[in-house]
Formats: structure tokens, C-alpha cells, sequence
């Protein structure tokens, strides 16, 4: 693959550019907004793109809302969006659990997760304990509480930001049976807040590695399962189809990995450019980057 190319704004390049596709993946976070600071001519340039006949996917790993729920962060940026066209990495998990693994009747799932998860997973049928919800017990009581559970089918981890050490237990305590699934929406090691990096969802399954020396499943960006969701959700040509996203070891390998046509990497958000013009020379790096989304103006 060739080096990163920075896109230099000029209109001829940037039609050239836009032109050899049909549908844009968009990362959120660090791409469309950081923390709860809208980027520059974000707005204007998802219009360019749609005036232009574009197909627009919002694609994020936030596993803490629910894609309606997200909605409503959108509306708040004044960003217009309809809820199918958000693609998050929990109703991703709910998709894959009962669409393609198929949980069967009379079983459940223990979360270590927040409301975002269980909206999900009620939208989709899918029995769960735990998560949001209280345990019914008291926290120090978790020793007798946490053996081995037949209506357990996984343990399904996203952020958890009260993740307690019940919690962990419970979960340690259904993991130990190899036939129980261990799933997680994502495993990103950190999110981007302004200013600073906090601990993100595989900061939160890593405990129970570390415990069970099992690594979980991953349904969010960059894994396959995520992209082959998407393709037959959404028709996707992936000829015809570009990934724009500000981490390297998510959003670019997503598109790469995922087999689409191009790759764009911002730099409002986690990678930097050194970063992306390193990981080029291992053939990990996006096809183009700009400084900021609302450079595709040109
Ligand atoms: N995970 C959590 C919990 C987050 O809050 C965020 C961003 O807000 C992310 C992951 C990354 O989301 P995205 O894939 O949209 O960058
Ligand atoms: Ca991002």
C-alpha cells in the first residue's frame, strides 16, 4: 500500500477523492465532535456529502448508548441523523448474539456494561442480568453468589464505569466453564475526553483475562463481524465505500481489514500524524488524512 497521502484542500483533489465513493463510514468521537465539543464545519460537510448523493453510516464504539439514545447526542451537536444510520458497537453485540450465535431459548447474559447494552439487547430479545441493574445482594456477599450458573450463555463486557469487584467475581465465576461466551463490544484500551484519555471497554474485560487467561470476542470496530453487519445491513458496495476515523488500531484497521476501498484518518482525535505516517510504512496506515473532517470542504 502507498504511504499516507495528506489531502492538500485543493477543490480538484478533494472531487477526485470524494468521487470514488458511494458511502462514508464515519467514526464519532474525535472525528465529528471530541468529548462534548463540536469540530469545525463537521455539520456543513456531512451536508456537502449528502447534497452530493452520499450514503452516510455513523459507525462508534461507544458501547454506553443505545443508537437511539445516541440520536439524541447528535440532535444536541445539531447534526442531522436518522437512528439507522447510527451503527454503535452494542446493538453491533446484540446483532451477533442473536442473529449469528444465536443464543438459545431459556438462557442469558451477564453484563458488565451500562443502560446503552441492555437497550440493545431488550430491542433484540436477548435475556441479561446484571449490567445496570442491582445484584440483589450485598456486594460483600459476592462469595456466595458466584459459582458456576447453567442459564448463563456469556459474559458480555462493555464500559463499565461502576464496574465493582462483585461484578468481576460474578463473571470470573461463569467464565471458568469453557462453554460459556466471552464477548465484548469493544476493547478499546482508552476514549478520548478534551485533554485527556480515559480508561475505555477493555479496560474493563481485561480484569477477567488476566483471571481466566481468556481473551473475549470483540463485536466492535475493527472486527469483521461488525463489518459484515454492516455490508448486509446497509448494501454496502465496499468498492465503492470509505472509512473515516481518527484511530489507527480501530477505525483504519476496520476499513483495511474490513476490505473497503479507502481509508481517511483525521487528526482531531487519538492518532497522530507521526503515529499514522509510521504505521504507513507497515501498510496500517489510512489511504489520506487531513488536520480535521471540515478540510473535505477544501
Ligand atoms: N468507548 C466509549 C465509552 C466512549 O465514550 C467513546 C467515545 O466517546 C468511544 C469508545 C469511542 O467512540 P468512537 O468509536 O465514536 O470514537
Ligand atoms: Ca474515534
Amino acid at each position: 500500500r502507498a504511504p499516507p497521502r495528506k489531502l492538500t484542500g485543493k477543490k480538484q483533489e478533494i472531487d477526485a477523492f470524494i468521487d470514488q465513493f458511494d458511502t462514508f463510514l464515519f467514526d464519532c468521537d474525535g472525528v465529528l465532535w471530541r468529548g462534548s465539543v463540536l469540530l469545525p464545519k463537521v455539520v456543513e460537510t456531512l451536508e456537502m456529502l449528502r447534497s452530493r448523493g452520499k450514503k452516510l453510516v455513523f459507525v462508534t464504539n461507544n458501547s454506553t448508548k443505545s443508537r437511539e439514545t445516541y440520536s439524541k447526542t447528535f440532535a444536541k451537536f445539531g447534526i442531522p441523523v436518522t437512528v439507522d444510520e447510527i451503527f454503535g458497537s452494542a446493538y453491533s453485540t446484540a446483532v451477533a448474539i442473536s442473529r449469528v450465535h444465536k443464543i438459545p431459548e431459556g438462557k442469558r447474559v451477564f453484563l458488565i456494561a451500562e443502560a446503552g447494552i441492555e437497550e440493545e439487547f431488550d430491542a433484540e430479545g436477548i435475556p441479561h442480568f446484571g449490567g445496570s441493574q442491582p445484584l440483589g445482594f450485598p456486594d460483600e456477599d459476592v462469595a456466595e453468589h458466584c459459582g458456576p450458573d447453567p442459564t448463563v450463555w456469556a459474559v458480555v463486557t462493555g464500559l463499565d464505569r461502576k464496574l465493582s469487584y462483585a461484578k468481576l467475581a460474578m463473571a470470573f465465576g461463569y467464565l471458568q466453564d469453557p462453554n460459556v461466551h466471552f464477548f465484548a463490544t469493544n476493547v478499546d484500551s482508552t476514549f478520548p475526553m478534551p485533554g485527556r484519555l480515559l480508561p475505555g471497554a477493555g479496560s474493563c474485560a481485561a480484569p477477567l483475562t488476566l483471571m481466566t487467561g481468556r481473551t473475549p470476542v470483540a463485536f466492535g470496530k475493527p472486527s469483521l463481524a461488525m463489518m459484515d453487519s454492516i455490508e448486509s445491513k446497509y448494501k454496502l458496495d465496499k468498492e465503492r465505500a470509505c472509512m473515516v476515523g481518527d484511530r489507527l488500531n480501530t477505525d483504519i484497521q476496520f476499513g483495511i481489514q474490513g476490505g473497503l476501498k479507502g481509508t481517511l484518518a483525521v487528526l482531531t482525535g487519538v492518532s497522530t500524524e507521526k503515529e499514522i505516517l509510521e504505521a504507513g510504512e507497515t501498510g496500517d496506515g489510512p489511504d489520506v488524512y487531513l488536520d480535521c473532517l471540515g478540510d473535505l470542504l477544501g
